[in-house]
């Protein structure tokens, strides 16, 4: 029997109503992501990318359709249930970097494993960071960094709990192209050590990724 996916996307939809507007954010999407992938979604600002994303994390609701992570579906499960399984299976990382401005670089990434009980959670955080080329910069705060290395430490905090899928709203889009090829390639690190990743961007080179979907106006094209 083939192992199920890390994440399914089974048909969604998610429409707005905006000023007496209606308007359908994404149409019928259908998306699978196995563990050891990396899928990139492609479009246009507005063409739906954050609203798929926020779906396929537990955190907004589709009016149609389901949405599995590890075989679980996300919507069926209890607001304390998902609250809970998606801290310990889904890590998110977004463009702007939300990390808390009065907490060192270390306390950022730890901060999601305290509520979790997450074991060795300091340890943890030194080598995520480590690996990330930040070891020197635990005890500084966010805005003694560089954008990239932001971003870098947003990325340790999301992968602290050692989630199964990763999900990246244009996490690249704030910067240069180098930075944009670290993240990258701390994101290939985690996909090859069996995580899943799904990112949206509006720009990017896109080779060599496993999928590359292109939204638009809300539907969904290899
Ligand atoms: P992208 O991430 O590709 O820019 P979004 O998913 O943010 O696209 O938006 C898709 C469409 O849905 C856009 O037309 C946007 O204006 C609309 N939209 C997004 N969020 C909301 C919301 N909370 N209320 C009303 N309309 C929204």
């Amino acid at each position: 029997m083939a192992e199920t996916a890390t994440l399914t996307i089974d048909n969604i939809a998610k429409h707005y109503e905006q000023s007496g507007n209606h308007i359908a954010a994404i149409e019928a999407v259908s998306l699978e992501v196995p563990k050891g992938t990396f899928k990139i979604i492609r479009g246009p600002s507005g063409s739906g990318k954050t609203t798929l994303l926020l779906a396929a994390g537990g955190l907004l609701r589709p009016d149609e359709g389901a949405v599995r992570v590890r075989g679980e579906d996300l919507y069926a499960m209890s607001v304390d249930k998902r609250t809970v399984f998606r801290g310990k299976n889904i890590g998110f990382v977004f463009q702007q970097f939300y990390l808390v401005p009065y907490l060192s670089v270390l306390d950022n990434v730890k901060m999601p494993g305290i509520a979790l009980d997450i074991p060795e959670l300091e340890t943890r955080a030194q080598a995520l960071l480590k690996g990330f080329q930040l070891g020197e910069r635990v005890k500084h705060f966010p805005s003694e960094l560089s954008t990239g290395e932001r971003q870098r430490v947003a990325l340790a905090r999301a992968l602290i709990a050692k989630p199964a899928l990763l999900l990246a709203d244009e996490p690249t889009g704030n910067l240069d192209m180098d930075n944009e090829q670290i993240i990258l390639d701390c994101l290939w690190n985690y996909v090859r050590e069996g995580g899943a990743v799904v990112m949206a961007t509006h720009g990017l080179r896109t080779e060599g990724f496993d999928d590359v979907y292109t939204l638009n106006a809300g539907k969904l094209h290899v």
